[in-house]
């Protein structure tokens, strides 16, 4: 690779064919040609195969395949077909589970992709934003604090940039960038300080640097080929349910074993018995309900995606399901971030001295068309100024800008130095009247400044109150005019005051009744604001997120509170006013030291920790920092405060989805064990279901049933329910009791077929044939109606619409063809030893598959008067919210 950080930045750009002012769009596509994307490539995925033999390695099916080639054996060859169609059955199995894993994955690939960051760069002279994908070498990258650096590149101009560069280092304290053309070919990696890495994370300052290398050439890139990309860590729900079905697998072994001995007892052949219990093992160990929670949940990120919540890290689709407060930015999240300046006081009376100030001290800039680009408050500032006829264009050019304190909402206020046409330097400043008024020493009036005496500030800060009561979000206006620049550090002081400005920023429509949701949800709403406290209350009321007997507190109030008294009283606040990034930190920790999962939502540079710590770090997508979206765990793609609103419906939904599907396929394995433990245990002459119809069934009622569940709408009550905890237990008693009854419902109807079938049969001398045809049939069957019953848990399956979820029907409707396709189809009958079955069987078989629907529909309607009624947190339960989510 070629030393970038050696020699002039000028003989780099020569050596790369670029110039200062970037590449032209033909140039840079041309280029995309040669090098490629920009883009980390992952090792491609094995072939389809290997993947199949890959989870054919699972040891149950070893022993299943082992035992089949006993029998096999054993019966000298008779047997072949059946070994055959368990090795079919089995790789069937093995197709459906992986296409359905490789769905998921793909669904979270995409994901990945609709976050993907992008790059602002200079082409044809102009300022363009792309996906950072398509920046190649030579490129021109602007940078500013907040960005990701998107690709490895050589400083051209560097303006206080230092550069988060832990992604590659490890080391968090920043690195301070300069453009030294000095540094000898063997600076280590870390030092070279005319370099931007690529990934790495602008902290402060301002930058630009020509791409030396992009994709897979980058630093980061090199770094990746060496690292095996590994499957993102498991959620904590997944995490439960790899221990629950490895504990489930020990049971269901031992239920299987204890069925193998009792077969053995009661005399039959024991290559039967061991196959059969083989059989039921594999097909009733619950080995793919990990796979179905991670399908359910990367249904629930799509779902998400598609209401405006995308989610990088999979925790958070639970723990968004759990979160009992909502802290919410008020800019742009609760309200719509459009601002239009409606009041402009001076104490004089005149505009003009103050819309100029405004129009020099700002980033945001006309554009050709007559519209503004860049920070709403600015943009508002500079449309009102343009309206009052000051050109900020014309302006700049003759005020040229030589110096700044840019904004921050830390320090409130934004400082710009121009130099002045008649000679000498002028000092524009705007940001929060309470800090601004501290630093002014005169007041405009009447053309002159006169000095500004404790009673004119005092009316100044009741003026500033009255308009912040307003709902308006308000800008104090103040210059200084200096012939010798002082050092930066004592531009803000001696200021004269020129006016303040008071812009309106409209709540968000759909706000209101997001805040309506939250409170029937059990979720707070709180507002946190750099604003002032007048404003925030205004707006907060309005929303019906403050009310009264709530308290409102400020950033100089939490600055004299200790910690342990925030935590106490933290419930009662439900305004954070004129508070720092660093302030959010304090207050997510005092809600999780009360035991609720705590949503955040953030946009700068300095919200990344608090974003961090929150147990949902929400960022915004159109607004937001790339730090901010690098520490969140979701981010929105609307920077709307409804959006987490149904984050947290999806959330709920999802768990309940996930807890459906657990329900069912166990429910449904728990009956298939009872029923051939009974049998083998009484001793019956004929199993009710031999080895492939296990199998079978396994493949026919499983997956797809269950897949289903996880696609459930989300019940119209999960947001008039309190938040679940977070450390509630997936199997509470309620549930593994209604697990058993069902199951114990499954075998008694399989049971009752079998017997009926010995009974009633349609030929003479058939009756083992038909008594199992008929169990093999039912439990199927009555599989495919039970897992309607699964769609909720409360709820009748008439009141939710029989066929309200398509891929329901769709699984109901292809398990039912493939089984009766077994059932009646000739050469099928043959290979999986099924009789045909005659009228009177067939009714008896329909009535009992049914049947699970009207039991369940009536334990629904008994258990459902307790249910309904509103449910308070109990205290144990409310001491146990007092338990952090581990993040
Ligand atoms: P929030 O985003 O919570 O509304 P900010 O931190 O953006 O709060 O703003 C806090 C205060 O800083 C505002 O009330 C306003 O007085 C001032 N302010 C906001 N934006 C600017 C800016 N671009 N330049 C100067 N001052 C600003
Ligand atoms: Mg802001």
């Amino acid at each position: 690779m070629k030393d970038f950080h050696t020699g002039f930045a000028s003989s780099i750009l020569s050596s790369l064919d670029a110039s200062p002012s970037g590449l032209t769009e033909a140039e840079a596509r041309r280029r995309l040609d040669a090098y490629g994307r920009n883009e980390l490539r992952s090792s491609p995925p094995h072939p389809l195969v290997l993947r199949v033999l890959d989870q054919l390695r699972d040891p149950m099916i070893l022993v299943l395949l082992g035992a089949a080639a006993v029998s096999l054996l054993a019966s000298g060859g008779a047997d072949r077909a059946d070994a055959l169609i368990i090795l079919l059955i089995v790789v069937l199995n093995a197709i459906v589970s992986l296409t359905q894993e490789d769905g998921a994955r793909r669904a979270l690939d995409a994901l990945e992709k609709m976050s993907s960051p992008k790059a602002r760069l200079l082409r044809d002279g102009h300022e363009v934003t792309v996906d950072a994908a398509l920046v190649v070498p030579g490129d021109v990258m602007l940078l500013r604090a907040g960005d990701r650096v998107p690709a490895d590149g050589r400083l051209l101009v560097c303006a206080g940039l230092a550069v988060d560069e832990s992604a590659m280092t490890g080391e968090s304290v920043p690195v301070y960038k300069s453009l030294r053309d000095d540094l000898p070919a063997d600076t280590p990696a870390g030092d070279r300080v005319n370099t931007v890495t690529a990934s790495t994370l602008i902290t402060s300052g301002r930058g630009r640097a020509v791409v030396t290398a992009t994709g897979m050439d980058s630093r980061m890139g090199q770094i990746a080929s060496l690292l095996r990309q590994g499957d993102p860590a498991p959620t904590p729900l997944q995490r439960r349910m790899g221990e629950v079905s490895g504990k489930l697998s020990v049971a269901c072994l031992a239920v299987c074993a204890a069925t193998f001995a009792l077969g053995l007892l009661r005399g039959r052949p024991p290559a039967d018995m061991f196959l059969t219990s083989v059989s039921l093992a594999v097909a009733a160990i619950p080995e793919g309900l990990p796979a179905v929670v991670s399908i359910v949940l990367a249904l629930g990120v799509q779902r998400m995606a598609r209401r405006g919540a995308i989610v990088r890290r999979l925790p958070a689709v639970e723990t968004l399901g759990c979160a009992g407060v909502i802290c919410s930015d008020k800019t742009g999240t609760l309200t719509l971030n459009r601002m239009t300046l409606t009041e402009l006081w001076t104490p004089d009376g005149a505009k003009t001295s103050a819309l100029t100030a405004a129009a020099l001290c700002c980033d945001a800039r006309m554009t050709e068309d007559g519209g503004v680009q860049g920070d709403p408050t600015e943009s508002a500032l500079l449309l009102a100024a343009a309206r009052e006829g000051i050109d900020a264009a014309s302006l700049l050019s003759r005020y040229p800008r030589t110096g700044e304190t840019p904004f921050d909402s830390s320090r409130k206020y934004m400082l710009t130095v121009h130099a002045r046409p008649e000679g000498g330097w002028r000092i524009a400043v705007k940001g929060a009247p309470d800090v601004l008024l501290p630093l002014c020493s005169r007041v405009q009036s009447g053309g002159g400044a006169v000095p500004l005496d404790d009673g004119a500030r005092e009316r100044l800060l009741l003026r500033n109150g009255r308009m912040a009561a307003g709902a308006l979000r308000v800008l104090a206006l103040a210059v200084r005019d200096v012939d010798v620049l002082p050092p930066s550090s004592a531009w803000a002081r001696d200021l004269t005051f020129l006016g303040l400005a008071g812009l309106m920023d409209p709540p968000r429509p759909e706000v209101r009744s997001a805040v309506a949701q939250c409170r029937r949800a059990g979720i707070r709403p709180v507002m946190i604001t750099g604003d002032h406290r007048a404003t925030a209350l205004a707006v907060a009321k309005d929303l019906d997120i403050y009310r009264p007997g709530d308290r409102s507190v400020t950033g100089q109030d939490l600055d004299f509170m200790p910690q342990s008294v925030l935590e106490e009283e933290i419930a009662s606040f439900s305004v954070f006013a004129r508070v720092t990034p660093e302030h959010k930190l304090r207050i997510v920790r005092a809600w999780q030291a009360q035991g609720v999962v705590a949503a955040m939502t953030g946009d700068g540079v300095n919200d990344a920790p608090a974003l961090r710590a929150a147990d949902v770090g929400c960022a915004m997508g159109l607004s937001g920092t790339d730090v901010a979206r690098g520490a969140a765990d979701v981010v929105l793609t609307d920077d709307d405060f409804s959006t987490v609103v149904r984050a947290v419906e999806t959330g709920r939904g999802v768990y309940a989805n996930v807890r459906k599907a657990i329900h069912y396929l166990l429910s449904c394995n728990v009956g298939e064990l009872l029923t051939i433990f009974l049998a083998s245990a009484v001793g019956l002459s004929r199993m009710p279901l031999l080895p492939v119809q296990l199998l079978w069934r396994n493949l026919v009622t499983d997956s797809l049933p269950a897949l289903a569940l996880g696609m459930e709408r989300a019940e119209p009550d999960v947001m008039s329910r309190p938040p679940r905890r977070a450390d509630a237990p997936l199997f509470d008693r309620r549930f593994t009791l209604r697990l058993m009854w069902q199951g114990l419902m499954v075998s008694a109807l399989t049971l009752t077929a079998y017997f009926f079938g010995r009974a009633v049969m349609p030929a003479a001398g058939l009756a083992d044939e038909t008594a199992n045809t008929m169990a093999f049939a039912t439990l199927t069957l009555c599989q495919l109606f039970h897992a309607y019953n699964a769609r909720s848990e409360t709820r009748s399956v008439f009141a939710i619409g029989v066929a309200s979820n398509p891929s329901m029907n769709r699984a109901f409707f292809i398990g039912m063809a493939m089984q009766l396709a077994v059932l009646c189809l000739p050469p099928l009958q043959r290979l999986f030893s099924v009789v045909p079955l005659g009228a009177a069987q067939w009714s008896a078989v329909l009535a009992l598959s049914v049947l699970p629907v009207p039991v369940c529909e009536l334990a629904k309607r008994l258990a459902r008067p307790e249910r309904a009624a509103p449910r308070r947190l109990a205290p144990r339960q409310k001491r146990a919210l007092s338990t952090p989510v581990a993040k």
